[in-house]
């Protein structure tokens, strides 16, 4: 269906007759002689093609298309003039016009060529946004599914974890003790390849926030010596650590990503090198307007990996070969995420390998050195001194608390009272936040390990009311419990008055920071006159 858009009708009939000469095709032909006419067509959609005349009266075709593709209107537009001119010719093109005809030359093949293309090129353009917008849908829904899923598993795995914790405290034989080990090494292997889908997703689906804190560099890749030495001990593996010193000392960055990079690639090197040496170098580079470029190498002498791989390493998924897979277990997501990680501080990462003789990752960020008075942050899992995951029973003796459990589901309810029991704690329970508020009500307690997903009245809602009721001393610390453990859930927590904030599956490392620091809180507040 075409509309012919054209007030002298001696030009449209002659428009017409050119189509109509058009043997193989049929068009429904109609007119409109005005522009006013030709508008509140156009507004309709009903048809597929529009040939619209240059001069309409006191006005011009250029302003209907424009108005035309204001509206949302897709079909092509074609404009037809008196006169070749190029200034019109570009205007109609920048106007969003599907070509533009010079009535004087125009013949029936000309006609039918342009009309012919336009539709052609419209609906080609149609099935591309259709199959982008589809792509674009299911991208966010996988994301979605897996942040879900990831999600999901956690909540039984909390359970598994945490009695597996439990269990390997009774009274077990050396092979029992061997079978809980390997449960509870395996659940921390599985809960690192949950984490790792968790990220991606988040990176993928757009919704990765970074941070912006001082980062002493130093004391990170100190930290990071600690970490790994254990391991690198049993393997017979050197590690040496050269930091340049015209690297800033202190470094606006994401002090949690850029550690995720670097035990990404140190974790690789330790993983791929059967014997010999890790070096990890880190040198200062180009300053620019955004900020100063640091350079971090990790270099090993392991197995390598074959040039023609090298290419598809930061890809998602990806393994060098299957048997490597086998041998050595994870994800192929490490570099992937250590990719994305390193574009969105500002850099970026590559690889120099040679079989059997070794890998060396270098990647970069940009970061501004920070002011050296602002106090550096070191990632939150080293904010405390470190507890080990023994049940001591005399836990509770060392840092007494009178603490109140919320949690809706039975089997992890029971199962971090059972915990906080074998740490020597009388525990009070709650299901919801209504009973936890009535708790509260009738007993002082010292802490409310508290749930954030509840029915009723939810972790954050009671927590509200919980700080407007009680002040001072007479408040309850508050320790948020979620099995999603990204920045955003956690802020959450800590903006609606929570005090601290620890992940499911229970740790019993992680829970015990959370009582020993509840305590020290606790006494140091204490000691305040309660006004
Ligand atoms: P994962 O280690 O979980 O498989 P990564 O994305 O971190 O995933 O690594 C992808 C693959 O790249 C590894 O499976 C391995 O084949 C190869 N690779 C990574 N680092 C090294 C290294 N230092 N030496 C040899 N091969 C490596």
């Amino acid at each position: 269906r075409i509309l012919i858009i054209d007030d002298d009708e001696d030009d449209y009939i002659l428009t017409n007759d050119l189509l109509a000469r058009i043997a193989e095709r049929s068009y429904e032909i109609e007119w409109a002689g005005s522009y006013q006419e030709g508008w509140e067509m156009l507004r309709r959609h009903e048809h597929d093609v529009y040939l619209i005349d240059y001069r309409l009266g006191a006005q011009s075709g250029l302003d209907l298309i424009n108005a035309a593709v204001a509206a949302g209107c897709t079909a092509p537009l074609i404009l037809l003039t008196g006169q070749g001119d190029h200034h019109v010719d570009l205007q109609a093109m920048q106007a969003g016009a599907a070509d533009y005809l010079v009535k004087g030359n125009m013949s029936s093949e000309m006609l039918e060529r342009s009309v012919r293309y336009a539709l052609e090129r419209s609906r080609t353009l149609e099935a591309l946004q259709a199959a982008k917008s589809a792509a674009d849908q299911a991208n966010l829904a996988k994301s979605r599914f897996l942040a879900n899923t990831s999600h999901e598993i956690r909540t039984p795995m909390n359970a598994i974890v945490g009695m597996a914790e439990l269990l390997s405290v009774t009274a077990l034989d050396e092979e029992q003790h061997d079978y809980v080990a390997t449960i509870k090494q395996s659940c921390s292997i599985l809960l690192g390849v949950i984490n790792d889908i968790l990220d991606f997703s988040k990176i993928e689906s757009e919704q990765l926030k970074l941070e912006k804190v001082p980062v002493h560099i130093h004391e990170l890749i100190d930290e990071l010596k600690n970490l790994f030495l254990p391991i690198m001990g049993v393997k017979r593996l050197e590690l040496a650590v050269c930091i340049h010193s015209e690297v800033p000392p202190v470094m606006l960055t994401d002090p949690t990503r850029l550690r995720q990079i670097l035990v990404n690639l140190i974790g690789n090197a330790i993983k791929f090198t059967p014997e010999g040496k890790i070096t990890i170098t880190v040198v200062a580079g180009e300053v620019q307007a955004g900020g100063q470029f640091v350079h971090f190498e990790v270099a090993d002498t392991g197995i390598g990996i074959p040039l023609e791989q090298q290419a598809h390493l930061f890809q998602p998924f990806f393994q060098v070969d299957g048997s490597t897979t086998r041998i050595y277990g994870g994800t192929g997501l490490g570099l992937a995420i250590s990719r994305r990680l390193t574009e969105a501080l500002g850099g970026s990462i590559d690889v120099k390998s040679q079989p059997h003789a070794g890998s060396t990752f270098h990647f970069t960020i940009c970061a501004e050195p920070a002011p050296s008075d602002e106090s550096p942050q070191l990632p939150a899992q080293q904010s405390y001194p470190t507890y080990d995951d023994r049940l001591d029973s005399n836990f509770a003796s060392l840092y007494p608390l009178r603490i109140l459990l919320a949690e809706d589901n039975l089997v992890n309810q029971r199962m971090a009272r059972l915990i906080l029991q074998h740490l020597g704690y009388a525990v009070d329970t709650a299901s919801n936040g209504v009973e936890v508020l009535d708790c509260l009500e009738q007993q002082a307690y010292d802490l409310v390990l508290m749930d954030v997903d509840m029915p009723e009245l939810d972790g954050l809602e009671t927590t509200r009311r919980i700080l407007t009721r009680w002040h001072d001393g007479r408040r309850p610390m508050i320790v948020g419990v979620t099995a999603a453990a990204m920045k955003e859930d956690i802020e959450r927590c800590i903006a609606h008055g929570m005090d601290a904030h620890v992940s499911k599956p229970l740790v019993v490392r992680t829970l015990k920071q959370a009582l020993a620091s509840c305590h020290q809180a606790r006494t140091a507040h204490a000691e305040r006159p309660v006004v």
